[in-house]
């Protein structure tokens, strides 16, 4: 029993010298390294969140002045974020490094959405809120949650505004999560609208939108791959997949997307709230992929697709020196 025990103790020192060498070495690849996030929900801030909660009277500041340190200690330098009006006004204000626009459509009944006083805007109040707002992109696509396919009438203004502005467009592209999760908040949920085919008759009659698919690597990877070869200028992301699915699942179709030679237009996103660091391990960790494919994912890709100018990008570099 006593050897044993000793070899447990060997062991767990040996892993925890290990995880520490791990994050000095992923630390100093980090170095002078911009992010560019594509995937984040701005929102109000909420009382219960122990993470932010302490700190000012105000529970919407004090959520935006934490995020705002977890984006600069992680290098993170632009941020494509998504939120109902309000919020997404207040953030695109606060700080340059958030990219910010609507979620579409909101859902009344989503604690996350609120305030949400209109679910759909008209052609004309989208080009209103865009141009007040200062918005720079449009996403996350909710219309699997509110139950209606992306050629629903009501969508048509946003895709049309979203051409118009050259917005980069987020559309959460994976048949989950499960709807049992989501029957109270999003009863019309229904996961087969988030299948990406869906989008072919929209980006026929709107052939430069610039669509990225969120969560690539999950239940509709094929018919990703599918529409990113039709189109040079879709890119996707694996946020959420690659933190809650196991690497045997989503690990194959990443390196799928390299063998079709798209690897490319992989970009980096966190989605969920307080992961950022979580989501560069899980890149940092795929071994297979070399060091500029990494930095690629991480920024090159981004800014290609963002179509961000020279100076904007040595701008970016500037901050993280
Ligand atoms: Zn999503």
């Amino acid at each position: 029993m006593k050897n044993q025990f000793s070899i447990t103790l060997i062991f767990i020192l040996i892993f925890s010298i290990s995880s520490v060498f791990a994050q000095e070495d992923i630390d100093q690849f980090l170095k002078n390294q911009p992010i560019i996030d594509m995937h984040f929900h701005i929102t109000k801030g909420f009382d219960d969140n122990e993470t932010y909660n302490q700190r000012k009277v105000d529970i919407d500041s004090a959520k935006l002045d934490w995020v705002i340190e977890d984006f600069n200690n992680n290098n993170v330098v632009l941020v494509l974020g998504g939120g109902t009006e309000k919020y997404a006004k207040m953030y695109a204000k606060a700080d340059s490094i958030f990219w910010a626009g609507l979620v579409f459509p909101c859902i009344k009944t989503v604690k996350q959405d609120e305030p949400c006083d209109k679910e759909f805007f008209s052609e004309s109040k989208l080009r209103e809120i865009y141009k007040t707002g200062n918005f720079k992109s449009l996403g996350e696509s909710m219309f699997n949650y509110y139950g209606i396919p992306p050629t629903d009438k009501r969508l048509e203004p946003y895709w049309k505004i979203a051409e118009e502005f050259n917005l980069p467009v987020g559309i959460h592209a994976d048949s989950r999560p499960r709807p049992e999760k989501h029957k109270e908040e999003r009863p019309n949920y229904n996961p087969d609208y988030a299948n990406p085919e869906l989008l072919k008759p929209i980006l026929e009659k709107h052939p430069n939108l610039r669509i990225y698919l969120m969560h690539y690597g999950g239940g509709y990877s094929e018919q990703s791959l599918e529409l990113m070869k039709l189109y040079p200028q879709i890119y996707c992301e694996i946020s959420a997949v690659s933190m809650f699915a196991p690497k045997k699942v989503w690990e194959p179709k990443v390196k799928k997307l390299f063998n079709e030679g798209l690897g490319d237009r992989l970009m980096f996103a966190s989605d969920y709230f307080g992961t950022v660091r979580k989501n560069i391990e899980i890149i940092y960790n795929l071994e297979w992929l070399t060091e500029k494919q990494k930095r690629d994912i991480y920024y090159n890709n981004a800014a290609r697709f963002l179509n961000l100018s020279e100076s904007e990008i040595d701008a970016h570099y500037r901050q993280v020196n």
